[in-house]
């Protein structure tokens, strides 16, 4: 069988065509029976009059959300979306439901169906093409990033997830059975792509699974999610990381605009940015309240979004330069007496996607700012040895795309990003 996709039917008109498609909706019109049918590509409008009598049938009796083969001659019809229609001539049903849809799947009560229920039928949800555009979105997204670091000399990386022990801190760390001891679930792949850094790849970046066994329950946070990561060696300072990842993101977004959105503005380079001092500044000066000085309530993360966006057109700002107090061990300090980092946060339409840093490749250093933390050296021995062997300068980021999604097209949360959401109350389907 040579099928055609219903978005290539426009270039079919006059020929015979098979198609592969969901019921989407039937209509009878006096003598004519109308059904829309739908792909993964989009809609399409098939017809059979009265004269075709067994397929008239065929089609009255047909269940929404039936699976269906349908041959047809694609035809001319003003009145069809698209200026043309599939004239049926074979329709052959391939799975018929069982049960009616448990909840609607399209149109405005599809749009007033709960959240928790969304999730719980996602199989039905994905059948609407406006949420089956945020998936396209994620690969069209990855795709443009990809190519970006594929032009750059980049290498793919695929880290594990299980470790022998709870990465950087230890709270927020799921713990699982690991034959007769325990190992725990990565909460970021950031020893491993330092490793990778250590070991000469020089450029790397990674997709895949973070845990986070934290109890939020905001529009931002579940306690799985999947990370896009990358890690480059000899910067002069946390300014290359955030050069190279804003030209990602620009070239993820043009993916985006040539693919699905041709309406979508591709942001202007380079982002603006502004250190956490002058951030702080900025908010006093608009009159928003601060609960404490070295870091970004996610209030003030919205106010200075805004502030930035009125002040520069930007939805993008990087916030530069955290104090040492709420950055990790590994983040390289300005200067040895300065209280602050050679790091960064970007965040997107009033929301952080992400977090970044030059890090700390001397080992001395390395290790006196982990005690500084309280840390212990032996917990982090693999760790620290991965330096002992000479490591060059190097930085990188962590970016949470299921944040970049939801911001990109207006959802409620992060979870209607994700394909199965994870979070302290949901571990199905
Ligand atoms: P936040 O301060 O919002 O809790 P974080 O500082 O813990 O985030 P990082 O550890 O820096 O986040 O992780 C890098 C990126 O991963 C974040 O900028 C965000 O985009 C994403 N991210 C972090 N935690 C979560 C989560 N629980 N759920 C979804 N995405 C997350």
């Amino acid at each position: 069988m040579n099928r055609t996709y219903i978005d290539e039917l426009g270039e079919k008109r006059g020929e015979e065509v098979t198609i592969q498609a969901w019921v989407d909706t039937i209509r009878k019109h006096g003598g004519v029976q109308f059904v829309l049918l739908r792909d993964v590509s989009g809609i399409v409008q098939a017809v059979v009059t009265k004269s075709q009598l067994e397929l008239f049938n065929q089609v009255k009796g047909l269940k929404p959300e039936s699976v269906v083969t349908a041959e047809g001659i694609v035809q001319e019809e003003t009145q069809a979306p698209g200026g043309f229609e599939l004239a049926l001539t074979v329709l052959q049903v391939l799975s018929e439901p069982q049960v009616p849809p448990a909840i609607p799947i399209r149109g405005e009560e599809a749009d007033e169906v709960s959240m928790a229920n969304r999730l719980d039928y996602r199989w039905l949800t994905l059948r609407n093409p406006e949420t089956a555009k945020i998936f396209k979105a994620w690969t069209e997204l990855e795709k443009g990033m990809r190519g970006f670091f594929e032009g750059n000399r980049f290498i793919q990386i695929y880290p594990p997830a299980l470790m022998n022990a709870a990465s950087e801190s230890g709270a927020e760390v799921f713990s699982v059975d690991y034959f007769d001891s325990k190992a725990y679930l990565a909460q970021s792949p950031q020893f491993f792509k330092q490793m990778a850094i250590a070991g000469g790849l020089e450029r790397v970046y990674m997709v895949g699974p973070v845990f986070r066994a934290e109890p939020s329950f905001t529009s931002r946070h579940m306690t799985e999610f999947t990370g896009w990561d990358f890690e480059m060696a000899f910067i002069e300072s946390h300014e290359n990381v955030m050069a190279t990842e804003e030209a990602a993101l620009c070239s993820g977004f043009v993916q985006l605009k040539e693919s699905l959105f041709p309406d979508l503005e591709v942001p202007t380079l380079p982002f603006p940015r502004i250190t956490m001092a002058e951030a702080k500044k900025l908010l006093q000066q608009a009159g928003i309240q601060s609960s404490r000085t070295d870091d970004l309530s996610p209030e003030e993360e919205r106010a200075i979004c805004e502030i930035v966006r009125e002040q520069t057109g930007s939805d993008f700002v990087f916030i530069t330069e955290y104090p040492r107090s709420v950055r990790p061990f590994y983040h390289m300090r300005i200067s040895e007496d300065s209280p602050n980092t050679r790091s960064f946060d970007l965040l997107y339409k009033g929301v952080e996607i992400s977090t970044g840093a030059q890090r700390e490749h001397r080992i001395d250093v390395l290790e006196q700012q982990a005690i500084e933390k309280g840390m212990s050296l032996k917990d982090l021995e693999d760790y620290l040895n991965f330096f002992r062997n000479g490591c060059p300068p190097h930085g990188g980021v962590g970016i949470g795309p299921g944040r970049i999604i939801m911001k990109l097209l207006d959802l409620s949360s992060v979870k209607e990003a994700t394909f199965l959401p994870r979070d302290v109350k949901r571990l199905r389907p």
